[in-house]
């Protein structure tokens, strides 16, 4: 039997998992979403001994059913190889009370190329599947890491071009110019005046438009998207969980069938998302802790049933994590609400009519499983410290969000449940903030404070970042939101 995958938003559009990935978003504005949990035989006595490419080929047969093992094997095998820093591609180091799950050894140094060093594979794989072929054009707006880790991943893959779209003032220097320096002829990167909501917002409304869409088809070529929109990119961060439990059993901090918490630092709610579907494929979980920076509108939602989005859009330290709108709770609304695409929609339409909705009769089971807090930035910044001063360890702003969430949870709740903390950049990513955070003083110099950052750390500068300060910087173009279709038209030869 095949898994099904159905719009949030219309019970009627029904795909399989390669159409899935090939349109990105469904065009009634919705997400795909598994509508049964597929069946996985996990048996953690022999997991703990598999690597990470056979964890990815048991729970990616399972959730890509209509994938042959040859098509998985090709796509797995090309996405986790030496790209990856350490064999291990994901590995648990334990800090204190907490174990730290480092998910930025790719090329990217952020979590994003867990999933996004196997999506062109798998879009690719798609479309041959499909008999489509269009050139994709892949769509995307970013935070900051994404759009690099998307790019990586497609820079000159035949048959795709890709069009990123960044806020100019909402991601840091090393973010901006990892992005502004990608090569690769089918690499387009545009910064917008607005943020990252306005940029993902528009970018949503290009999907759905039919005259463009129909404009595209007349030159063969269709959208797809490479955000955690899409499916593609959600199975693959679902290994990551089954892998960390494995690898708790296997360094002895858990025995088999002991559960497990996970704190996820979360934007769009992809990466919790990913772990929701490990616990219901099996993994031993307790709590999902969802953590938030200030602009903690999960926080809020958690708390009261209600997700209100009309409030200050703040800048952080963690710009990740900037975002009002998560786009990935549409699909746990779903599953709240039943499966029931009629009862999304309704709450996703007062959503962008009145910036809220409120939840009615959602299914206690699953709300039960989440926990949720933020932090602020004298708080992360405190977090920073501390783990530094305890551990000589630096984490990154995003992963201290979490780290902090976790640390005021165990304290209140005095739950002492095992607990893995996603983390989700490396301070390399961010060193103004991270040795500003252990030294108290401030640097005026990205690339003095990486050279600060490897003394403090001991940590040898990942290649993502050595030799950025001297790259040319290819991609200079930035548009008012307004006009970011424009920009996409001139790219692909509309106008
Ligand atoms: C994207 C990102 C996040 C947020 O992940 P979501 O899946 O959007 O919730 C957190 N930390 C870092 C470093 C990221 O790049």
């Amino acid at each position: 039997m095949t898994l099904v995958y159905q719009s949030t938003r219309d019970e009627n559009n029904k795909v399989t998992a390669s159409q899935a990935i090939l349109q990105g978003l469904a065009t009634d504005g919705g997400l795909f979403t598994p509508l049964t949990i597929p069946q996985v035989n996990l048996d953690f006595d022999l997991l703990k001994n598999a690597s990470y490419q056979e964890v990815a080929k048991l729970v990616l047969s399972a959730f890509l059913d209509d994938f042959t093992e040859e098509e998985l094997d090709y796509c797995i095998n090309n996405a986790y190889d030496t790209k990856f820093d350490t064999t291990a591609i994901a590995p648990l180091v334990k800090l204190g009370n907490q174990y730290n799950l480092e998910l930025f050894h790719g090329s990217t140094i952020a979590f994003k190329d867990m999933a996004l060093s196997i999506l062109p594979y798998l879009l690719t794989t798609s479309a041959k599947k499909q008999g489509v072929d269009n050139k994709i054009v892949i769509l995307t707006a970013t935070s900051g890491d994404t759009g690099k880790a998307a790019m990586a991943g497609f820079a000159d893959v035949p048959g795709t071009e890709i069009i990123v779209f960044y806020p100019k003032d909402g991601v840091s220097k090393i973010q901006e110019l990892q992005m502004t320096t990608q090569t690769g002829d089918n690499t387009h990167v545009i910064a917008i005046d607005g943020n990252f909501d306005d940029a993902q917002t528009d970018v949503k409304r290009m999907f759905n438009d039919e005259d463009l869409r129909a404009r595209l088809l007349e030159k063969k070529t269709q959208f797809s998207s490479a955000n955690s929109m899409n499916i593609g990119r959600l199975v693959p961060q679902v290994v990551y969980y089954v892998y960390a439990y494995a690898q708790m059993v296997k360094a002895g901090h858990i025995k088999n069938g002991d559960k497990v918490n996970f704190t996820v630092p979360t934007g769009n709610f992809g990466n919790i998302l990913a772990a929701y579907y490990a616990k219901q494929i099996g993994v031993p979980v307790n709590k999902l802790i969802c953590a938030s920076n200030e602009n903690n509108v999960l926080t809020d939602f958690f708390a009261t049933g209600t997700y209100d989005k009309k409030r200050d859009f703040k800048v952080t330290t963690s710009p990740s994590m900037d975002i009002l709108v998560s786009s990935n709770l549409e699909r746990l609304i779903f599953h709240l609400l039943g499966n029931s695409a009629a009862s999304t929609k309704e709450l996703m339409e007062n959503l962008s009519t009145k910036g809220q909705y409120t939840l009615v009769d959602a299914n206690q089971d699953i709300l039960a499983l989440f926990a949720a807090g933020f932090a602020s930035e004298e708080e992360t910044a405190a977090e920073i410290k501390r783990v530094y001063d305890e551990c000589q360890y630096i984490e990154d702003p995003h992963t201290a969000v979490a780290s902090a969430v976790y640390q005021v949870y165990a304290e209140k709740s005095g739950d002492q449940t095992p607990t893995v903390i996603a983390s989700t950049a490396s301070p390399y990513k961010f060193p103004r903030v991270t040795v500003a955070a252990v030294t108290g003083q401030d640097s005026d110099d990205d690339f003095k404070a990486v050279e600060e950052l490897r003394k403090l750390s001991g940590v040898a500068i990942p290649v993502a970042v050595d030799g950025l300060e001297t790259a040319e910087v290819r991609h200079k173009t930035v548009v008012a939101t307004a006009d970011m279709q424009k920009a996409v038209e001139t790219y692909l030869g509309l106008v």
